[in-house]
């Protein structure tokens, strides 16, 4: 069996652990969110790629939910005593290795798609993992910033209206600066990466994970292509709530969901995605037990969606195989 899975970081590389431990017999394509790719102390950075590459490798902190098991700060440190900007992004030792491989094939010419291959030759993830675009499309937020010296001391001016980039909302501000949109900087120019509309097309199904709907997969289906392969695809689109109670399980996504108008609920996002027949994304979607959802045109199954251990997120994949009546 073919499967194509829709992925962001954590969410996405818990559930893709799931699939592997479901389905190891099976070939499995991920294509990952790239719009939280950022460039900072002149080394690419692409979070989300990392995020599944390393929990796949097995290399990743569980506890932190991001980054490298056994990771050291050494450089961060050096960093910070010489007053290199921004001091609110956190890149450990050996996750910087990653990142200086990484630039240095980009910068030779290769994109993203080869570089990601030859990075995955040391992890072995055991699925084949995909940038949703080998083009630069970076996920913007418009807010507004409020009046302060360069110091960061507050003014007494009016606060400007910015687009910063999405890690700067994210991490820095821990988006708590109310978002008055999100905007994909390149989306006008990016194409799917070589692999992703051809996985889609040949899938028996297609399972989105339970990532942030919106800016881990908004962001890949904001790019021309890959919305028009799954609605035209055969395979079934089985969607999977990252929502539980009303809220994200782990992580910040209500803060993303309502800059939509889109109400923070399993049904919410069943909706916001929608039914395939309607235009929307999906065939079926899976909510946790407590939580009930009416979708028009999906079918709606509720079965525990909480990724505690590798065994409980396999047998989420199962319920979304079943779905997909396979
Ligand atoms: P990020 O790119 O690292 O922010 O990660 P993703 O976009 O892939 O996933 C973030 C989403 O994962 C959040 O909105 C969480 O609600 C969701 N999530 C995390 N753990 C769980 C879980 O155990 N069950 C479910 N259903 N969702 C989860
Ligand atoms: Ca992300």
């Amino acid at each position: 069996m073919r499967i194509a899975v829709l992925a962001g970081g954590i969410g996405g590389a818990r559930f893709l652990r799931g699939v592997r431990a479901a389905c190891p017999d099976d070939d499995v394509t991920a294509v990952v969110n790239t719009g939280d790719d950022v460039t900072l102390h002149g080394l690419r950075i692409c979070p989300d790629l990392d995020s599944v590459m390393y929990t796949l490798g097995g290399a990743h902190d569980s506890e932190r939910g991001w980054g490298r098991k056994d990771e050291t700060w050494r450089i961060k440190e050096e960093l910070t005593v010489y007053g290199a900007q921004p001091t609110w992004f956190s890149l450990g030792d050996l996750d910087i290795a990653t990142h200086l491989v990484r630039t240095r094939m980009l910068e030779a010419g290769y994109p993203l798609s080869d570089v990601t291959a030859a990075l995955c030759r040391r992890w072995q993830p055991g699925v084949r993992l995909l940038p949703m675009s080998d083009e630069r499309c970076e996920t913007h937020v418009v807010v507004d910033l409020p009046d302060e010296d360069d110091e960061g001391n507050p003014g007494t001016g009016p606060a400007k209206r910015r687009a910063i980039h999405f890690q700067e909302w994210w991490v820095r501000h821990r988006a708590a600066l109310p978002a008055q949109a999100f905007v994909q900087v390149g989306v006008d120019d990016a194409t799917p990466a070589p692999g992703v509309v051809e996985a889609i097309t040949a899938a028996d199904v297609v399972l989105v994970a339970p990532s942030n709907p919106v800016v881990s997969i908004g962001t890949i289906l904001g790019v021309a292509g890959i919305r028009e392969a799954l609605a035209a695809g055969p395979a079934p689109v089985i969607g999977v709530s990252p929502i539980v109670g009303g809220a994200p399980v782990r992580g910040m996504a209500d803060a993303c969901l309502p800059v939509l108008g889109v109400e923070v609920s399993a049904e919410g996002v069943g909706r916001h995605y929608g039914g395939r027949a309607d235009g929307g994304l999906l065939d079926g979607w899976l909510v946790h037990d407590t939580d009930a959802a009416s979708v028009p045109g999906v079918e709606v199954r509720a079965v525990p969606l909480m990724m505690t251990d590798d065994d409980a997120t396999a047998a989420m994949v199962k319920a979304a195989l079943e779905l997909a009546h396979l």
